[in-house]
């Protein structure tokens, strides 16, 4: 894939990027293995002193920002601008609160007595230099989500982004340098997917992360694992959205409109898979049709676009087989399922439910990456729960529902990372982040996503 802006709502190339070469990304390295060593001895207080200056920077330059991924990568602009506020939210959330989050631990005197020491304690040490390699959908927040708490540890990054959103990755590799972070603390690599393993095999790298497909995510970790290096996976999903006859139905449907198209389909934590039980199926079949109808797809600059275009061809390809697939299958269109018509340039696709899936379909078992949704009915919470975990995937879950004994099953039972009651999902700063199954391992955000790239050391003293 050439590293390059091609405005998905034209499918024009923009602007394209050499990328850097075998010396540019040795210097790199070494510039990063040189920062680690320093960086990590610098106080809390510097580094937080230093991100909020990012987090100020990026919020006064918010507005072209989010131009610049709306051009790059076609999400509305209004969800471009809440996605660079995130990030300041993010980042101001980790620079008050690592030092807390890092402090040293102390176990009970009860509990050490007899490990025949005078003292003990576990300190959270930097692990060096990690290698992020992100995907474009939310091409700010992924990249703030993984370099912030990352950078409170006392660790460095590197980026390699997706290669459709260079302009962003350069913007983010300038924004830490501005904000006057030791040079080398974190990097943009304009490099696409090759490098990659040369990279994670260079000593001088000691984790990486990475957020994208199960494919990328497999060849991450099998080097990462071959030369025994920590990793955390965030991959795809194909969440379910359940809603049990105790819901209420008018707003559960009118939610799962957001959670199905937020990001013109393409979050990994869209609501995909609708459940419904038999006794409300009807009800929610038809307004959450007619809502998917009723979104107004077009240009995402515009401020009453609700949809705009997929964010590659290959994207809008994937989706358009996907659906095709279940057709022949035998699914039923309830909306959508092609094209709009009147607009042959961009990649975009309109709003589409489909009924009545089978398990011959693989839109039953894939991730759908675009504004597509699959509608099942269930007799009971038994098979809504059986027909939620039948899925490679295992990222959040939406449950609707009423009734606290229908809530513990699924609590108890659901195989995700997340379960979202009586809303859609959605992330937060002070919230583990991360899945289960093939939806990847370990968790961002929170104190846990923090200590993810930490080396927790026991400290025994005789
Ligand atoms: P992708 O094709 O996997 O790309 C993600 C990143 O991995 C890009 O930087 C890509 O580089 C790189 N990459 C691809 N193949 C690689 C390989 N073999 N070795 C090393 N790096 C490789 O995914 P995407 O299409 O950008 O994003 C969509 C996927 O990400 C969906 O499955 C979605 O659910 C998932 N996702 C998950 C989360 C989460 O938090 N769990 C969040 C967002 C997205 P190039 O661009 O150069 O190919």
């Amino acid at each position: 894939m050439p590293i390059a802006t091609v405005n998905p709502t034209t499918g024009r190339t923009l602007l394209s990027f050499d990328a850097l070469d075998a010396a540019g990304i040795e210097r790199c390295l070494a510039l990063a293995a040189r920062t680690a060593a320093t960086y990590r001895r610098t106080s809390f207080a510097e580094r937080s002193a230093l991100l909020v200056r990012a987090a100020d920077l990026l919020e006064a330059e918010a507005e072209d920002v989010a131009r610049t991924m709306t051009v790059e990568m076609g999400k509305p602009l209004a969800a471009a601008r809440a996605e660079a506020a995130k990030c300041v939210k993010a980042m101001r959330w980790y620079a008050d609160r690592a030092e807390s989050l890092l402090a040293d631990e102390h176990p009970a005197d009860a509990d050490v007595r007899d490990a025949g020491a005078s003292a003990v304690r576990v300190r959270y040490r930097p692990l060096g230099v990690v290698l992020a390699v992100m995907p474009w959908n939310f091409p700010l927040w992924q990249v703030v989500r993984f370099a912030a708490p990352a950078l409170m540890a006392g660790n460095v990054g590197l980026l390699k982004h997706s290669s459709n959103v260079p302009q962003t990755a350069l913007y983010l590799g300038d924004l830490f340098q501005r904000a006057g972070f030791p040079q080398g603390c974190f990097q943009t690599l304009l490099i696409g997917s090759g490098p990659v393993e040369g990279i994670l095999r260079d000593p001088r790298v000691a984790a990486a992360t990475l957020t994208g497909s199960e494919p990328a995510g497999r060849a991450v970790a099998s080097v990462a694992g071959d030369e025994v290096k920590k990793t955390v996976l965030e991959l795809g999903g194909s969440d379910p959205y359940i809603v049990m006859p105790s819901a209420d139905v008018a707003r559960a449907a009118k939610t799962a409109v957001t959670a199905r198209v937020q990001n013109n389909g393409q979050s990994c934590i869209a609501a995909k898979r609708f459940i419904v039980h038999t006794d409300v199926y009807e009800e929610f079949a038809r307004l959450f049709t007619d809502g998917m109808r009723a979104l107004t797809v077009g240009d995402p600059m515009e401020e009453s676009t609700d949809v705009g275009p997929l964010a590659t061809e290959s994207g809008r390809a994937d989706v358009e087989e996907l659906v095709d697939d279940a057709v022949r299958h035998g699914a039923t269109v309830l909306c959508g399922g092609r094209r709009p018509p009147g607009r042959p340039e961009g990649w975009f696709y309109e709003p589409t439910v489909l009924a009545d899936v089978t398990p011959r379909m693989r839109v039953d078992l894939e991730e759908t990456f675009g504004p597509v949704a699959t509608l099942y009915r269930v007799d009971s919470l038994d098979e809504a729960v059986e027909r939620a975990n039948r899925t490679p995937f295992g990222l959040s879950s939406n449950v609707w529902t009423r009734e606290d004994s229908d809530l513990e099953r699924f609590v108890a039972e659901l195989e995700a990372g997340g379960i979202f009651v009586n809303g859609m999902t959605a992330s937060h700063p002070a919230l583990p982040f991360g899945g289960v199954k093939r939806s990847g391992y370990g968790r961002e955000l929170s104190g846990h996503g923090i200590r993810e790239f930490c080396n927790i050391t026991t400290v025994w003293e005789a």
